[in-house]
């Protein structure tokens, strides 16, 4: 169980909605700083243990700024999200670029950055070496492929596009120290949103392993291990959290049983963590502006999909409460639904919910607080239908809330266009 939380009134929200009228994204930044310091607590039994923030997952200045300021780092995999890195103050070996398919530009910018550089493929250490020649430091990208027997929580990385398979690291370290580098780390992504704390624990012993062979048969000894992302969050109120102690402490027992009797310790530790950041710490405030009775009752929201996809890409659960109503009986049933032209643009079907007043019952409109969106939330937005995404607020440790990112215009949304061409041929 996991208690849903939201750190505002419905009356506090009628006061903020007046200077910035919904839909918007709001961000706990208290929240978000207990957090972090809770997952370093947990993981500084590790030398040099260090979170790179996945940018991908909110990639607000603002939001890296405050988790730079707690020691974390970035997890980048393009420029703009390099350039996001840099903009707050993240910089050197506190940036990961863990891109894949990486265009010769971008890594000659990680590059120059002196960001550390994960391959994603055995040809791209040429690539890289043409590109922009090779840094000091190198990382790659294991993808374990087919598994043994009765490893099936491991999932199915045989089907996923990243990574070297386990011969062509034992190649491709070699081959790299060959060509002069110096210092080494691996690491490997293989699952995302995953709660079970035997299945992080069992890639980390994935991983230990496989830098003692590489030891064995390369000479390379790594200086760090990158246990990745995808720790997941609990979206349903009946799903349990990571406890990050009993995970350190499962991580940190493998360490000891496979690293230190190969000589391979002090090993620095770092992982690259988005959602487990900031997730459960942002939220989608939106008011109900219609409600519909048809062969379902409908209640609809002034955001849509293209400020939240999850629940139409992925069937994704995100729960729902409506402020000053947390207490009434969840006595109906609805579709809550934005306003994009696609069926799927639906944020809860046949949710239990309590009555929702829209705006035309009573001029306003219950606010719809979508919980749990505070990492992969706005910004998987898009503008498909000429929708405009919405913007984003935090909640500072004052209390005060300040605008982070502006809605979009429908400047913004011409902004791509050349209209003088327009002109021009008419
Ligand atoms: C997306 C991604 C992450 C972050 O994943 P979360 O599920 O948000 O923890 C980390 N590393 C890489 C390479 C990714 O692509």
């Amino acid at each position: 169980m996991n208690e849903k939380y939201f750190p505002l009134s419905k009356a506090d929200l009628e006061k903020i909605a007046e200077q910035y009228p919904t839909p918007f994204y709001l961000y706990d930044e208290k929240g978000i700083i207990e957090n972090v310091r809770r997952i370093n607590a947990a993981f500084s039994v590790f030398p040099g243990y260090k979170n790179h923030f996945a940018v991908k997952a909110l990639p607000n200045p603002y939001i890296l700024k405050i988790l730079a300021q707690e020691g974390l780092g970035a997890d980048c995999s393009s420029y703009p999200e390099l350039l996001l890195a840099e903009i707050a103050g993240i910089q050197g070996e506190d940036i990961m670029f863990s891109s894949n398919e990486t265009p010769a530009s971008e890594y000659e910018a990680a590059r120059k950055m002196g960001a550390i550089i994960n391959l994603d493929d055995i040809s791209h250490i040429d690539f890289l070496e043409k590109a922009a020649g090779l840094p000091e430091l190198i990382s790659m990208r294991y993808n374990p492929g087919p598994v043994k027997k009765g490893n099936v929580i491991i999932g199915n990385p045989e089907e996923a596009k990243y990574g070297l398979t386990r011969g062509q690291l034992i190649r491709g370290f070699a081959l790299l120290k060959e060509k002069g580098v110096k210092r080494f780390a691996l690491h490997t992504m293989v699952a995302s949103n995953e709660l079970s704390i035997p299945y992080h624990i069992e890639t980390a012993r994935l991983l230990f392993t496989l830098a003692v062979e590489i030891k064995d048969r390369t000479g390379v000894r790594l200086e760090c291990i990158n246990l990745g992302g995808g720790v997941g969050i609990p979206y349903r109120p009946d799903q349990t959290p990571v406890d990050y102690e009993t995970l350190a402490e499962g991580i940190q027992k493998v360490y000891g049983e496979i690293l230190a009797p190969a000589g391979l310790v002090p090993m620095n530790i770092c992982t690259e963590w988005g959602r487990a950041i900031t997730g459960p710490y942002g939220w989608l405030v939106s008011r109900a502006i219609h409600k519909k009775e048809i062969y379902r009752n409908y209640i609809a929201l002034d955001s849509c999909m293209a400020d939240l996809m999850r629940p139409a890409l992925y069937d994704a659960y995100h729960h729902i409460s409506v402020p000053g109503k947390e207490n009434d009986p969840l006595s109906e049933v609805y579709d809550v639904v934005g306003s994009l032209c696609e069926n799927n643009d639906k944020f809860a079907i046949q949710r239990n919910l309590p009555v929702i007043n829209v705006a035309a019952d009573d001029g306003k409109g219950d606010f719809i607080v979508i919980h749990d969106a505070g990492a992969h939330g706005r910004a998987m937005g898009f503008n498909y239908n000429g929708k405009l995404r919405c913007g984003e607020l935090l909640l500072r440790q004052d209390g005060s809330v300040i605008q982070i990112r502006r809605p979009e215009t429908v400047a913004d949304y011409f902004a791509t266009l050349d209209f003088e061409g327009l002109t021009d041929a008419a």
